[in-house]
């Protein structure tokens, strides 16, 4: 985590970043002298692009590295197939990198942030990155107009709440309305989703008064309306961006490798809560992408997380983006 961007990263940050957003990782690259160690403080991943009208600004909120990327997205697979699968591909066999990538939609007239990270609980281990990386990008999180929630996994929502309160103080809520209800039943106590209830009770319902539930069709804001793609979680929601004749689909965890979850869509994912409805939710969006031709960002893709995909017999091709959005 530490190899990549060194470089870049001592190029952009400044020394004029605020103690704020400043780092909890100095980096200093090799061969520096010792006085530059200061200069290089780290600053989140960042990548800011057009969409017609829209502003998109993708922050990486950390990264997590797995075992057995197998058991996890080719649950009931051969494991010498999938392993045949991530060689040809040149990944490793026994680990994947798995990064967590909430971006911030500036429409013009509302700042709309899309899933929060791992918040202050993931800070101890170099995640909960998304407040100072807004920072670094001159956005404080008073100006978060509103805050869209596309499921609620702990990885989506713990970085609603710092320790003194609502990390977007002035913040409205879009949430979904099945999945809300799912989370915040009680019926959920004693089963395995008892430990989602509780985060659910502690990080969202307490925002609920101030929240707007939507399902199908619903808009967030002009240009930006909600499809549902259930099966990842009960209510798991996926979001079409559309401006100055400009669309991206953002994915949210309808598939959550790029590789694996892609290539073979219809391969079981241990996270998925249903795992039949999510491989069907995956055909059903990626086929859309790959139909229109147009850009997805999915939360855990490599970073900066978009792309697009190409339709081939078992499943899709990814391919990330790269100066599309700046010719
Ligand atoms: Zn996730």
């Amino acid at each position: 985590m530490m190899t990549h961007g060194i470089h870049r990263r001592s190029l952009m940050a400044g020394a004029g970043i605020s103690a704020l957003a400043a780092p909890l990782v100095l980096a200093r690259a090799a061969g520096a002298a010792e006085g530059d160690t200061m200069q290089m403080a780290e600053k989140p991943s960042s990548d800011s692009f057009t969409l017609g009208d829209f502003k998109l600004l993708v922050i990486e909120d950390g990264t997590r590295m797995m075992e057995n990327p197998g058991e996890t997205f080719g649950t009931g697979q051969d494991p010498e197939t999938v392993a045949a699968l991530l060689e040809e591909n040149f990944l490793p066999t026994d680990k994947s990198l798995n990064g967590f990538n909430p971006v911030l939609v500036d429409t013009g007239s509302e700042k709309i942030l899309f899933d929060t990270g791992m918040g202050p609980a993931g800070r101890s281990w170099g995640a909960g990155q998304l407040r100072a990386g807004l920072i670094a990008n001159g956005v404080q999180p008073g100006d978060v107009d509103v805050v869209v929630i596309t499921h609620m996994h702990g990885d989506h929502i713990m970085g609603l709440m710092e320790e003194d309160g609502p990390a977007f103080p002035n913040a409205r809520y879009v949430f979904g309305e099945t999945e809300y209800a799912f989370w915040s039943d009680d019926a959920r106590m004693g089963t395995p989703a008892e430990g989602g209830h509780e985060s659910v009770k502690k990080l969202i319902v307490p925002l609920a008064d101030n929240a707007t539930f939507v399902k199908e069709g619903s808009e967030v804001a002009p240009g930006i309306t909600v499809m549902e793609a259930f099966g990842h979680t009960p209510g798991h929601l996926v979001f079409m961006l559309e401006s100055g004749g400009e669309k991206l689909l953002l994915t949210a965890d309808t598939a959550n490798h790029y590789v694996l979850s892609l290539q073979r869509p219809d391969w079981h994912v241990r996270f998925d809560m249903d795992k039949e409805m999510a491989a069907a939710s995956r055909r059903k969006v990626f086929d859309m992408v790959a139909a229109e031709k147009i850009p997805f960002l999915g939360y855990h893709m490599p970073f900066p997380a978009v792309g697009f995909v190409e339709k081939t017999d078992e499943g899709y091709v990814f391919t990330p983006k790269t100066y599309q959005f700046r010719v």
